[in-house]
């Protein structure tokens, strides 16, 4: 094998093998035969094989897939409940309150129930079969820029394979390969890491508000056939209130999937104030709380995982066309957070970016000034109408109390302009109150919950359950600017929240005699949710790909 880097040319190329690229690929196929142009086209996906780092509810609003495959039933399209019969509560620690009105927004009649881990692998096959090649195990590492001064974007690298811990080549080593275009179209998902390397170079976030975002646990469970919960009307179950309260935004949910399966997670804004909170541990109260714990009853944990979702909406969303670059999906902030919904927004990206590529090519011209036709194409879709509709109102949850249901009322009313137009909101690594006061014994005193190995799985397991695998012998992918800062600063003032936010125990503080202390980092348990990169109080850890194909292996959440 050649040890010197390879360059591979596309003329387009797709980096991230989610909804919202996996439909901009095979709209642009679509349109490349209508209009009888040959494009080669490439997509490559860190997990190494597609589907395996996708993990979401989830319900999908077919709108896009309608438009873009109409056959989408006869084609076989995984769906796992194709009825949402919906159930909203209230919870306190003891009782739940259904709410009889849900605004019109939150009501999923249309849609449909699917596993994303399915739906994307179901997307990857039609995309392949339409021409376009198809890289799992190939994460993109850096940006390719043009030799001119105009940082024009000219495609990806993607890493090494086959470097030890210490930079190393091994016996197996494979260089990485350039793999350039004249469009490169960037759909990483929540808090891109290649993005982020795009707005340090052309500033890209500059004009807009912070980027914030929600960390997710999700697990799928099988239940005895003779449950109840399988012969109810009921498919999808959404909750708000314990056991997070008010004061921190996200909620729960659960869906039934096909083979009595249950699909159920929690998600929770990355904005919360307390620094002893543990995600993890609230998910395990949420599936005792006696609505879902009678749901749930018998069941045992097939799979468990979790992922960020990128929730500021219309006022987060970047400059969406550079030079030779396009940005969709949630990378771009294209979820419509009132909906807890994004599959649908970032597929009709995808497809709007296709079609302006399409037009590039027409014009042989890949400048900003031709692709900027992509941003005037999502202001007149549907995305932007519901996503203008909802511009304020991840700003409102954030409130605090009741203040936020008024916040929220008054945007029901004035098409989501509400009292305040802007809202302003804070970047989530900001908002972690000190533990000022606190002795050890409080600060520490969290109360664990109990696992049994079935139903409530503990985090070690659930990593084993995600399917997660890394070479362990690379470089660690998650860079700790300062590991002072950790031992010092960081244990005074927050007791090390990585160690609880982290859902994968990645993080732990290891005490050495007498009175030291040193952090452990387990890298090769990351789930790729990046919480650890947002929620870092001191902006300390930076998230990278590791080797590709490393990271979980979802097959049906
Ligand atoms: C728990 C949870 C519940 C949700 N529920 C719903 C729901 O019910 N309905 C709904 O519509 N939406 C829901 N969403 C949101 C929805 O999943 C996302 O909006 C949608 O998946 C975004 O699609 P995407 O293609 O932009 O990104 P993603 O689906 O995140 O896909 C990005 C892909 O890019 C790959 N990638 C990233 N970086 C690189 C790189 N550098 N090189 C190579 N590959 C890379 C990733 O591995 C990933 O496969 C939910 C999300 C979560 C986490």
């Amino acid at each position: 094998m050649s040890q010197a880097r390879e360059e591979l040319p596309f003329d387009v190329l797709f980096v991230g093998g989610g909804p919202a690229n996996l439909a901009g690929a095979i709209r642009l196929m679509q349109l490349c035969k209508e209009k009888g142009l040959e494009i080669e086209v490439g997509l490559i996906e860190k997990g190494d094989s597609i589907g395996n780092h996708s993990l979401s509810g989830a319900i999908l609003d077919p709108i896009a897939l309608k438009e873009l495959l109409p056959d989408y039933l006869d084609r076989g399209c995984p769906i796992e409940q194709s009825e949402c019969r919906d159930n909203f509560y209230f919870l306190t620690p003891h009782w739940e309150f259904p709410i009889p009105f849900t605004p019109k927004y939150m009501h999923n009649e249309e849609c449909s129930i699917i596993s994303l881990s399915k739906f994307t692998r179901w997307l990857g096959e039609i995309a392949e079969e339409m021409g376009v090649n198809v890289f799992p195990g190939f994460a993109g590492t850096e940006v390719l820029y043009g030799d001119d001064d105009s940082k024009r974007i000219v495609g990806v690298a993607t890493g090494d394979k086959g470097i030890d811990k210490n930079g190393e080549k091994k016996s197996v080593y494979e260089p990485g390969v350039d793999l350039t275009a004249n469009v490169t179209v960037f759909g990483e998902g929540s808090r891109g890491s290649l993005l982020g390397e795009v707005d340090k170079t052309m500033g890209i976030f500059s004009k807009t508000m912070p980027q914030i975002f929600e960390t997710a646990i999700k697990e799928v469970i099988e239940i005895p056939e003779s449950n109840p919960f399988l012969a109810s009307e009921t498919t999808v179950v959404h909750t708000f209130g314990y056991p997070k309260g008010l004061d921190t935004k996200g909620g729960g949910f659960l869906y039934k999937m096909s083979d009595n399966r249950i699909s159920v997670g929690l998600v929770l804004g990355l904005d919360y104030e307390d620094p002893l909170l543990e995600p993890y541990e609230i998910f395990m109260k949420y599936k005792r709380h006696p609505l879902i714990a009678k749901i749930i009853d018998g069941g045992k944990v097939l799979q468990q995982g979790a992922k960020t979702l990128s929730i500021g909406g219309y006022y987060t969303m970047p400059k969406l066309a550079v030079d030779g670059g396009l940005f969709v999906g949630d990378s771009a902030s294209m979820l419509n957070s009132q909906r807890l919904k994004g599959i649908h927004t970032a597929m009709k990206s995808g497809m709007c970016a296709a079609e302006t590529i399409i037009m590039a090519f027409e014009k042989n011209d890949f400048s900003r000034e031709t692709l900027a036709a992509y941003e005037a194409g999502i202001e007149k879709s549907w995305i932007n109408q519901e996503g203008y509709q909802a511009r304020n109102f991840t700003q409102a949850l954030s409130q605090k109390g009741v203040s936020k249901f008024i916040h929220v009322g008054a945007q029901y009313f004035t098409q989501g302009r509400g009292i305040k137009d802007p809202m302003v909101i804070k970047e989530d690594c900001a908002t972690l109150k000190k533990l000022k006061g606190k002795t050890d014994s409080e600060a520490l005193n969290i109360q664990k919950q109990e696992y049994d190995g079935e139903l409530f799985v503990d985090k070690l397991t659930g990593v084993f359950l995600s399917g997660t695998q890394h070479e362990e012998d690379q470089p660690c992918h998650l860079i700790v600017h300062d590991q002072e800062i950790c031992v010092n600063q960081c244990f005074k003032e927050y007791r090390n929240p990585c160690t609880r936010f982290c859902p994968a125990q990645v993080y732990e503080i290891v005490e050495e005699e007498p009175g030291g202390r040193h952090l452990l980092i387990n890298p090769a348990n990351c789930l790729h949710c990046k919480t650890c990169e947002i929620k870092d109080p001191y902006k300390n850890i930076t998230w990278t790909c590791p080797e590709g194909g490393g990271g979980p292996k979802y097959a049906i959440v």
